[in-house]
Parts: structure tokens; C-alpha cells; sequence
């Protein structure tokens, strides 16, 4: 049940040897890659983007990477500063991966806590609170805080909720579409209704399968820690021998989805009660699901608006035309006038997304685009010449009179 665990250098893909230089190269690459400004919505960028700017935080930095490298991990503050942190206290920043170390040999009292909440700092909320990652990670922390005890009653406390970003193709979200998706999730656990009590009698913990204690890997050392959920016992009294005292298990469930018509990039939509189950019978969280739209070779999406490039012969555009267009409805003509411009653009209305919000559609914006007739052959080339010397007109006369 350890946090994820980042290895600096393998967040930043550079070997142990890098040198800073190098560190530098591949940080720059990795925070372009995943900048949250490049992938709206996207919570896995995100989480990457952060890990990155951590790994760098340290790696770029002489001392902190000497220290990293000795011990597995670095803290702001060294051993000796990191004291207990009341609520909301100066705890290292979120992300740190204390996870490897054995924080007993500094703190004699372990898991004997002294009550009330653990610092601020420690916590993960959202998607790195799936199952899985809230055993280690967060104890370790409450343990290194004087948090909760091991024999301790913890609170019924509200399920977390669940991020997941779906990718979707262009035409799936503007038509909508039902979706079954996979998602792994704490749920109430059936033995106990959630009440994570068994009524009598002892289970094993479910947490060192009663050895009272685990160990964790940091680089190549390896750490004993006492087990923070029993405190060493191996045994939880009165505890569910299912979920092991917590009221929930983790299960993979098929959810279904329903995307409605008009989704955009980064549209958020939300499951509720589909997040992870609360301790103790308190309410469960809510499924965000962001949907991530794939971008279509010919229709360009604003909003609800779609907006195309159409080619337009050199007659058309000065003579006036009715041209076909597709739209993503079919075939739609569209009048050009007389006299067109370049990159002029012209709107066929409610001909863009239906937005199942408002109820209305978007329109369709089409941008001119004059093309010069292909001139091969002799007869085109004639006409051509005869049409320049029907225009001795300067075409630039208007730039010269700009500079
Ligand atoms: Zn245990
Ligand atoms: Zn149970």
C-alpha cells in the first residue's frame, strides 16, 4: 500500500549521473509537453506537470539533489525542523515522497498520536486519491505529525472524488454517445454495510497481514516502519475482516456514461455518487469525467461554431457564386457576392453544434480562400495575359500607401 513513488530522476528521464545541464534540457521538454495550458482539462498532464516541476525543484539544485541522492528523499526543513505541524501546519509541500523512510527513528513516540488533524501539506485530494494510493502516503504523514493514533477511532469522513478525462472523437461529441467506462473506486464494503466493525472478535490487519509492521524500498535502501494501521499489534479489535476496519474496498465497476450532444474539450461532467464510498458509512464523493475531443483534419471547432477553409476559384470570387460546402450536417450551399476578398468570411447559421444546454446550435464559418487557376496550357495563358492588360492597375497600389 505505498504512495506512487516518484523518482526524481526518472520523472525528468535523465540518468543519476546527469549533469545540470542536462537536468535543465529535459525539464524544459518535459513542463512544454505536459503544461496545463496545452492540455486543458487533461488531470494526468497535470499531475506530470507537477512531478516535473518537483523533480526539477531538487535535481536543479546542488544541495538538494546531494541530499536526495543520499537519502532517497528531501525535505525544506532536514530532519530536525520538520516538527509536529498542527492543523494547517507548515508541513512539506504537497507531493513529497516521504513515503521510504522510517520516520520513527526521529519521532520515538510513533503511532502513539496525540490527536487531531495532520498538517495541511500531506494530503492528496482528487485523482491521486484513487484506491491504492491513500494507504502509506497519508498515514506516514499523521504518524510524522502526531495524527491519528493506529488504535484510534478515525471519523466516518466523505469519499473523495474520482477525476478521469475521456477521449472521445470529434464527431462522438458532437453527436453525444453512451459510454461504459472501467473506474476503480472504494466502495461500501459488503461484510460490515460499511460500518467497518465485525461486532466481535479480532482480524488480521489488513495493511502488514499481522506482522505489525512494512517495509518500503527508497533507492536501494529498504525501511522498516512500524504498521500504521495497527500500530505494531498486527491485529485490529472489532475491526471488518473484509475491508479491515475501513467501511470500504476497492472494486472496479462498469459506470455508464452518458456524453450529451455538443461536448467540448475539457467539458467536466459529473457522476454523482460515483466517487469513492466515505469511511464509516459517510456519503461517497462524485465522477468528474473531463472529455477530451479529438481534433478533426477539416472542421475546426470554436465553441459551438465549426469553422472551414473553402477554396474559391479567382471567377467565382469576382463574378459571385453559389458554392457548395460540406458542413456536419452534409453538402450546404453558400452565396458568395460579387467581389469577394481573400480570407473573407461568411457565417450559414445554426448550421455549427447543437449545444444540448441552450438548446441552440452554433454556426458555421466559412473562410475564402482564392486559388489562381492552374495555367498549362496555351488558351488559359492568353486569356490570362488578356485580362492583365485589361488591369494595368497596380494590385499593391493600396500596401503603398500603408508603409
Ligand atoms: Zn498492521
Ligand atoms: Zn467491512
Amino acid at each position: 500500500m505505498a504512495a506512487p513513488k516518484h523518482d526524481y530522476y526518472e520523472t525528468l528521464g535523465v540518468d543519476r549521473k546527469a549533469s545540470a545541464d542536462d537536468i535543465r534540457k529535459a525539464y524544459r521538454k518535459l513542463a512544454r509537453k505536459h503544461h496545463p495550458d496545452l492540455n486543458p482539462g487533461d488531470k494526468s498532464s497535470e499531475e506530470r506537470f507537477k512531478n516535473v516541476q518537483e523533480a526539477y525543484d531538487v535535481l536543479s539544485d546542488s544541495k538538494k539533489r546531494q541530499m536526495y541522492d543520499q537519502y532517497g528523499f528531501y525535505s525544506e526543513s532536514g530532519f530536525t525542523g520538520a516538527g509536529p505541524g498542527g492543523p494547517g501546519g507548515q508541513g512539506p509541500r504537497p507531493g513529497m515522497d516521504f513515503s521510504g523512510f522510517d520516520f520513527s527513528d526521529f519521532f520515538s513516540g510513533g503511532a502513539a498520536g496525540t490527536g487531531g488533524a495532520a498538517g495541511g501539506g500531506g494530503r492528496r485530494t482528487g485523482a491521486g486519491e484513487g484506491p491504492g494510493a491513500g494507504g502509506g502516503f497519508r498515514d506516514i504523514f499523521s504518524q510524522f505529525f502526531g495524527g491519528r493514533g493506529a488504535a484510534e477511532e478515525q471519523p466516518p469522513e466523505k469519499g473523495s472524488d474520482l477525476e478521469y478525462v475521456m477521449d472521445i472523437d470529434f464527431w462522438q461529441a458532437i453527436r453525444g454517445m453512451q459510454a461504459r467506462l472501467n473506474i476503480t473506486r472504494y466502495d461500501i464494503c459488503e461484510t460490515c454495510h460499511g460500518s467497518g466493525s465485525s461486532g466481535a472478535g479480532e482480524a488480521t490487519c489488513p495493511e502488514c497481514k499481522g506482522s505489525g509492521h512494512v517495509s518500503q524500498m527508497a533507492g536501494a535502501m529498504r525501511f522498516n516502519l512500524t504498521c500504521p494501521r495497527c500500530g505494531g499489534a498486527g491485529k485490529l479489535r472489532n475491526a471488518c475482516p473484509t475491508c479491515g476496519g475501513e467501511g470500504r474496498v476497492p472494486r472496479t465497476e462498469t459506470v455508464e456514461v452518458r456524453i450529451p450532444p455538443g461536448a467540448r474539450n475539457g467539458s467536466r461532467l459529473r457522476v454523482a455518487g460515483k466517487g469513492n464510498a466515505g469511511t464509516m458509512g459517510a456519503p461517497p464523493g462524485d465522477l468528474y469525467i473531463t472529455t477530451k475531443v479529438e481534433e478533426h483534419p477539416f472542421f475546426h471547432r470554436e465553441g459551438d461554431n465549426i469553422e472551414i477553409k473553402a477554396p474559391v476559384a479567382v471567377w467565382e470570387a469576382a463574378l459571385g457564386s453559389k458554392i457548395e460546402v460540406p458542413t456536419i450536417d452534409g453538402r450546404a450551399l453558400l452565396k458568395i457576392p460579387p467581389g469577394a476578398k481573400n480570407g473573407q468570411r461568411f457565417r450559414l447559421r445554426e448550421k455549427g453544434v447543437m449545444n444540448s444546454r441552450t438548446g441552440q446550435r452554433g454556426d458555421q464559418i466559412v473562410e475564402v480562400v482564392i486559388e489562381a487557376p492552374e495555367a498549362h496550357d496555351e488558351e488559359t495563358r492568353e486569356l490570362l495575359k488578356k485580362l492583365a492588360k485589361l488591369h494595368p492597375e497596380d494590385p499593391r497600389a493600396s500596401v503603398w500607401t500603408q508603409v
